[in-house]
């Protein structure tokens, strides 16, 4: 058995030994990152273009560690695979609130969009714990947006609809993300708990001088309008597509044409600015 172990070491590659130091150094750092104060949260706009107003803010998260921004694409992987994404999310969620609090001073009709993985929505006491933290930050529960992907529905057990459901009851809203990439997305629609889609970037992006013809778009606006829904278009970044999307009637618009995500402070001021103009 010895010697058997000791082939199974020698032939462990030496890269995968260095990718593996690395995952493992990854995974202490995010375990500290709450505590350390490294996990903050910038703030996208989301637009109505027609009424050129912000109405709602997307909250993402961001790990600094150590002057090192590690992307979400990378972490939030991570911080689900360990456990970790139920302390990240609710501090994203608490700061993401503290910030709406403000806000709402100036304009009441704002609400926040906070995105929420699978694995926060297996807590039995998902639903309740955010809406005590609600009620501490002063924003009421249809100020709420909650972002999922579509993957949480494929094993939707009857807890994950009730927490989404118990957060309905009270007013919040719950949006559909990345809608368009899953497998089931347009049959399904009708049956899931949802308020809002966000049409993906991917699509968007089909979008380059404004004149041609994507049936794919309007056949998810108008097939979201006709359940009753709302619609969002994610990844904006030119005028041709903002007026393309605009035309087919979506119901607002998000991406760098309009703001990068921002750290509140920053945000904070350029929207003040931008009201007085
Ligand atoms: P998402 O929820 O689909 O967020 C939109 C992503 O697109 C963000 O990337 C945003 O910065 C980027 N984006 C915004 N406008 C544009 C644009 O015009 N063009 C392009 N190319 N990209 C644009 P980010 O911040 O890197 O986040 C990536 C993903 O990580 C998010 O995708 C979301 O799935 C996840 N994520 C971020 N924060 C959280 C969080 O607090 N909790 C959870 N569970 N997931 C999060
Ligand atoms: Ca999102
Ligand atoms: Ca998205
Ligand atoms: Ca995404």
């Amino acid at each position: 058995a010895k010697a058997a172990g000791k082939n199974r070491f020698l032939r462990f590659h030496p890269d995968m030994m260095q990718a593996l130091v690395q995952r493992t150094h990854m995974e202490s750092g995010l375990q500290l990152a709450v505590p350390r104060g490294e996990i903050t949260v910038d703030f996208q706009p989301i637009v109505s273009h027609r009424m050129g107003q912000v109405v709602q803010l997307e909250a993402l998260a961001r790990w600094d560690r150590g002057g090192e921004r590690i992307p979400p694409s990378i972490f939030i992987p991570l911080a689900e695979r360990t456990g970790l994404i139920g302390e990240i999310g609710a501090e994203v969620m608490a700061t993401g609130m503290v910030q709406l609090s403000q806000w709402l001073s100036e304009d009441p009709s704002r609400s926040l969009a906070v995105n929420v993985s699978g694995v926060q929505l297996q807590e039995p006491d998902f639903a309740e714990n955010v809406l005590r933290l609600a009620e501490a930050s002063g924003v009421a529960p249809y100020q709420l947006v909650v972002e999922v992907t579509e993957s949480v529905f494929f094993d939707a057990d009857c807890s994950l609809i009730q927490q989404l459901s118990a957060l309905r009851d009270t007013g919040a809203r719950v949006a559909l993300d990345d809608f368009g990439t899953g497998y089931s997305s347009l049959g399904r629609l009708q049956d899931l708990p949802v308020d809002t889609v966000k049409i993906d970037k991917t699509f968007v992006s089909m979008v380059r001088t404004g004149n041609e013809r994507l049936p794919i778009l309007s056949s998810m606006i108008n097939m979201a309008h006709s359940l009753g829904l709302t619609v969002t278009a994610e990844g904006i970044e030119t005028a041709a597509q903002a007026d393309y999307l605009t035309a087919l009637e979506c119901d607002s618009l998000q991406g760098y044409l309009f703001s990068l995500p921002e750290p509140g402070d920053r945000l904070h001021q350029a929207l003040h600015h931008a009201e007085e103009a």
